[in-house]
């Protein structure tokens, strides 16, 4: 889908009300919109209205659709103000210790996840920022995350340099994020999760403005599930699929959602990897 061609249906369903809100002197030196980049499977790179860098589950170097030059130069993402990450899995947790490290910024993750990445040496105690479901942080002015449930697992395996095997380490439990932008709104990542009941709860908690929800099945809700979900417990303006296509068992796809989802009041914004949409 070309972007102008989306730019109107948001418009349509008034997306961009919400980022004509800015006030911070910061805001209106920069674009006054947030924008997406789509990193391939859960990893997104989000501009903030005020022009802050938020990046979210880096699956990069070994991402199979990592869209380049992401793939091979970590730099390229520009400078990182802020690093999420989910859960560890390797297809969420991916670049963030060497993003962290390259940019001096710390990593915000569920606390369990923090502290083994810490105690084993893969990441600066100094940047670890450990937190834990509801619970809520400022790292950048005007921007807040607050971690969310999810349903799904956490668990990190390490290549111990000292023997050079595997080793899986327990990484707390998976958590989802509600980054809210200068200007107030509001971004649901889900991370990895199944189909649960409390979505409902935290779309009415925090009213997100914009889901990115994972569509691919056997680790996460499939197509069918995900428009469960949107259609009986969510109301944001629009709602972007992600984690699917890359991964032989994660099957589900883009036409099994769009099917699902027809009745449903939300918008559905697919994206392919390395584009860019702005809200
Ligand atoms: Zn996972």
């Amino acid at each position: 889908m070309k972007i102008s061609h989306w730019f109107k249906s948001a418009l349509t369903a008034g997306l961009v009300a919400a980022s004509m809100l800015g006030t911070s002197s910061q805001a209106q030196t920069a674009s006054g919109k947030t924008e997406l980049l789509w990193l391939g499977q859960a990893g997104f790179r989000i501009t903030s209205p005020g022009g802050k860098t938020i990046v979210i589950d880096p699956w990069l170097s070994g991402g199979p659709k990592t869209p380049a030059p992401y793939k091979t130069d970590l730099s390229a993402l520009g400078k990182v103000d802020l690093l999420l990450v989910t859960h560890a899995h390797v297809d969420h947790i991916g670049d963030a210790p060497a993003i962290a490290k390259l940019n001096n910024t710390v990593l915000y993750g569920p606390a369990d996840m923090v502290t083994p990445l810490i105690t084993l040496g893969v990441l600066p105690a100094n940047l670890g920022h450990r937190f834990n479901k509801t619970g809520h942080v400022k790292p950048l002015p005007g921007i807040k995350v607050t971690a969310v449930a999810a349903e799904h697992s956490s668990l990190l395996v390490w290549n111990n340099p000292a023997t050079g095997k595997l080793e899986s380490h327990p990484a707390g439990e998976a958590v989802g994020y509600i980054i809210e932008m200068e200007n107030g709104f509001k971004i649901w990542h889900m991370g990895d999760t199944g189909l649960f009941g409390d979505m409902k709860f935290i779309n009415d908690r925090y009213k997100p403005d914009l889901v990115l929800m994972p569509i691919g099945g056997n680790f996460t809700m499939d197509p069918e599930d995900a428009a469960y979900a949107v259609k009986n417990w969510l109301t944001p303006k629009a709602v972007i699929p992600m984690h699917y296509n890359s991964n032989p068992l994660t099957k589900g796809t883009l036409a099994e959602f769009q099917e699902a989802m027809k009745g449903a009041k939300t918008n559905l914004v697919p994206m392919t990897e390395g584009q860019k949409i702005e809200f």
